[in-house]
């Protein structure tokens, strides 16, 4: 097993985030990465979307149907499931990640920072503004790795939802802010790479011309996925879409988790090595 940092791009549409992926587009044309084309499950919105690439259930089965729907995930969950292997999780996050995983409502107040918890993220630093700087998140991420040495990590920046709420996928803002996030992103790979991480960069749903997302357009669903790690084969997997709902147990296979019931066999995603042993 080896350490894996999941990086969630919110909002991060398949073709506005591949034409600003520079660094990670390098790394698929040099035998580095693996890409994939996700179908993203509906509805295309940031709260289903969370819990359905931490379960790997559909909306329809873990409930979690709209923003509104305020709870505790009721699922086994990539955190969970690494806390009860006792594994050491952390995440730098927007606030509905400590709803789901540690509990809800948030204060924000309170529990900006969340260190050593019992939670299922056990080091955890949540903002709640949408402008929360990419730059100080991916900062907040590294704290989190250097301090206290997590097996699972979750970065989740959300300057392109922002941007493109504000100005539609048309725009130059949003494509900044794509392009922004994947400078960040391009700064850390290196060495993450170098200690041996293996590393997961995807969104969690698209977004329209109009600024918005929500529904079942191809526009608002569809998203990038890059893989670093030595059980996908590097290369492009992009003439056929992959279900999003093939994530999370991927994940768990990085992990060396047991498969809860409910998700999917990550066997169906292309580019796999061949499986070893595993429970
Ligand atoms: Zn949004």
């Amino acid at each position: 097993m080896q350490k894996t940092i999941f990086v969630l791009l919110d909002a991060c549409r398949w073709d506005i985030g591949s034409a600003n992926a520079g660094y990670l587009e390098h790394l698929v044309e040099v035998g580095r990465a693996a890409k994939y084309q996700v179908r993203g499950e509906l509805p295309s919105m940031s709260r289903p979307m969370y819990e359905t690439l931490m379960t790997g259930l559909p909306v329809s089965v873990h409930g979690i149907v709209n923003n509104q729907v305020c709870r505790r995930s009721l699922h086994p969950n990539l955190f969970s499931l690494c806390r009860s292997q006792g594994l050491v999780t952390a995440a730098a996050c927007y606030f509905w990640m400590s709803e789901l995983y540690n509990g809800a409502p948030f204060d924000p107040l309170s529990q900006r920072f969340q260190l050593g918890g019992d939670g299922d993220i056990q080091h955890g630093i949540f903002y709640w503004e949408d402008l929360y700087p990419d730059s100080h998140l991916y900062a907040d991420g590294e704290f989190l790795r250097h301090t206290y040495d997590p097996d699972f990590l979750l970065l989740h920046s959300m300057n392109i939802d922002y941007w493109g709420h504000q100005r539609g996928s048309d725009s130059r803002e949003y494509a900044a802010a794509a392009g922004a996030a994947m400078e960040h992103l391009a700064r850390l790979l290196p060495a993450w790479m170098d200690e041996g991480y293996q590393i997961v960069v995807t969104a969690d749903h698209g977004m329209n011309a109009l600024g918005h997302h929500g529904g079942p357009t191809w526009e608002q669903r569809t998203v990038p996925l890059y893989v670093i790690s030595p059980l996908c084969v590097p290369g492009r997997y992009e003439e056929e879409e992959v279900s999003q709902l093939l994530i999370a147990p991927l994940v768990c296979r990085m992990l060396d988790l047991s498969r809860p019931q409910g998700m999917l066999r990550e066997s169906s995603l292309p580019g796999l090595e061949a499986p070893g042993p595993r429970p």
